[in-house]
Order: structure tokens, then C-alpha cells, then sequence
């Protein structure tokens, strides 16, 4: 049996073309459920997932979680080195840069370096705290509700998408922002407001992704990864 390790589009569309055992981290309350068979919530740390992929018989692991989910990344990679599973990712390219961009490696750098005062904030849920000290005003997407710490001055925009450069364009005018902040998720569900931005001059903050594991084996696009398990015999 195959293991994709989920919550991506990417991972829904593996889960497609693949016979495999889904499993996500269970922060959503209705995920959008892959098809086939899934499993929610931890495994406890690398020894669990560890001890997970033997009793479940895994013959690979598709690591296809967000590009900013490092720590499942890391614990997979040396889950299956433990285990000796063949293990990819599967990581969509990052955004194409454009002009005007300000990179930063970190939330907490996006925080400190913040170059307007009526942000767009859409690194996320999990992210907020970072800005939690910040004076400016935030409108902030997410797709649960959030907990604190978060900024005081803040207004929080439940939703999931997908969106379209009008909306985020009238979002943007209709909420006088001045500054976007993305995470470097790529894709293109997300690049309309990165249109919506670059229409309205707005400088836009973006978070470089977390490095991958050292010596882990990845690619781009489902294609990619279909073949990969075919070359491992999965
Ligand atoms: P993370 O920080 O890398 O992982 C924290 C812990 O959550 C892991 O140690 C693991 O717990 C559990 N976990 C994470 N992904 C899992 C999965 N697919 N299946 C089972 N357990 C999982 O993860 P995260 O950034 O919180 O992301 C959680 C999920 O949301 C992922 O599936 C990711 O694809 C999705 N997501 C994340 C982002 C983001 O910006 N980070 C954005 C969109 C979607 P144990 O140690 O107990 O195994």
C-alpha cells in the first residue's frame, strides 16, 4: 500500500490516480476529503509514523503536504529511512518572482518588516501570533477561526477559495490595504491575489519556503510522482 500524506490539492489528485491510504493532520473541521481510503490526525512523532508504516504494510510514502508543513516532512523522510521505504515529495514550484517584492525567511521577519499599515495577511491560521505585536491593522484569510495571540487591530475573513483577481481585487480596494503577505505556497490557486497586488502597485511580503530534508528525493507535479512509484514498485 501506498501512503500520500495529504491536505494539498496535489495529494487529492495523487489520491486520483493512485490506489493509496490518504492521511491528514486534522486541523480542518470538513476537510476536502481525497478519494479512496483516509485517516485523520498524528501518528506521534517519527517513531509512531515509524511504527505506523510497518504495521500498515507501506510499500512508499508520497510526502505531498504543504510546502510549509516542514515538521510531517522531516518526520516522514526519517521515518522511511528507519523503516526503509522509499519516500518522495511531491512539491509544487514556488511563485515566479516578480517586482516590488520584498522575501523574507521567516513570518516573524514578514512581522518586523512590514512596509504599509493596512495589511492582507494570508500565511494562515498558525501563523498569526507573529503578528500579534504588530500596530498595523490586519485584514486576515484564513479557513478556520483563529486563537490568540493575534494582532489587536484585526478583522478575520473565514474562507477557503478559490479566488479570482476581481475578488481579491475589490477585497483589496474595498478594505484600503496596502501591503499583501503571502507565504511562498505557489500554485495557482493562490497566485490571484499576487495579480490583484501587482494591478494596485501594492509592495507584497513573501515567506521563503523551509529547505527539504537533506537528501530527500522530490518533484514538482503528480505526472512526476505517478512515475516515481511506478519506478519503485509500489
Ligand atoms: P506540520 O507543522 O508540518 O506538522 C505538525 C504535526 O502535525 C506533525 O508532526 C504531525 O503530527 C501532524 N501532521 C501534519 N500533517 C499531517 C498529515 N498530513 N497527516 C498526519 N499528521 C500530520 O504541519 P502543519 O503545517 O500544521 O500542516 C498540517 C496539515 O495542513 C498538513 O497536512 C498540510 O499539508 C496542511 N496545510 C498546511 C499549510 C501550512 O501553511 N502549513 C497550509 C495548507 C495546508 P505527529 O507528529 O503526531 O505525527
Amino acid at each position: 500500500m501506498i501512503l500520500i500524506l495529504g491536505g494539498t490539492g496535489e495529494a487529492r489528485a495523487l489520491a486520483e490516480r493512485v490506489p493509496a491510504v490518504s492521511s491528514l493532520a486534522g486541523r480542518v473541521r470538513e476537510p476536502r476529503l481525497p478519494v479512496g481510503e483516509v485517516r485523520i490526525g498524528g501518528f506521534g512523532g517519527v517513531s509512531g509514523l515509524a511504527q505506523w508504516l510497518r504495521d500498515n504494510d507501506i510499500h512508499a510514502v508520497v510526502d505531498a503536504t504543504h510546502p510549509f508543513a516542514a515538521q510531517i516532512t522531516a518526520n516522514a523522510f526519517e521515518a522511511c529511512q528507519r523503516v526503509g521505504v522509499p519516500f518522495l515529495v511531491l512539491r509544487r514550484p514556488g511563485f515566479a518572482p516578480r517586482d516590488g517584492w520584498t522575501w523574507v525567511g521567516s513570518v516573524a521577519e514578514a512581522a518586523a518588516a512590514l512596509p504599509g499599515s493596512r495589511v492582507f495577511l494570508t500565511t494562515g491560521r498558525q501563523d498569526l501570533s507573529a503578528f500579534a505585536g504588530c500596530p498595523q491593522w490586519f485584514l486576515a484569510r484564513m479557513v478556520e477561526p483563529p486563537e490568540p495571540p493575534m494582532p489587536h487591530r484585526i478583522e478575520v475573513l473565514l474562507s477557503r477559495g478559490p479566488f479570482t483577481v476581481e475578488s481579491e481585487l475589490s477585497l483589496m480596494r474595498a478594505h484600503r490595504i496596502d501591503v499583501l503577505v503571502t507565504k511562498d505556497s505557489g500554485g495557482a490557486m493562490t497566485s490571484a491575489k499576487l495579480d490583484a497586488a501587482q494591478e494596485l502597485a501594492l509592495p507584497v511580503v513573501v515567506v521563503r519556503r523551509p529547505p527539504l530534508p537533506a537528501g530527500a528525493e522530490a518533484v514538482a507535479t503528480v505526472d512526476e510522482a505517478v512515475s516515481w512509484l511506478g519506478t519503485a514498485g509500489a
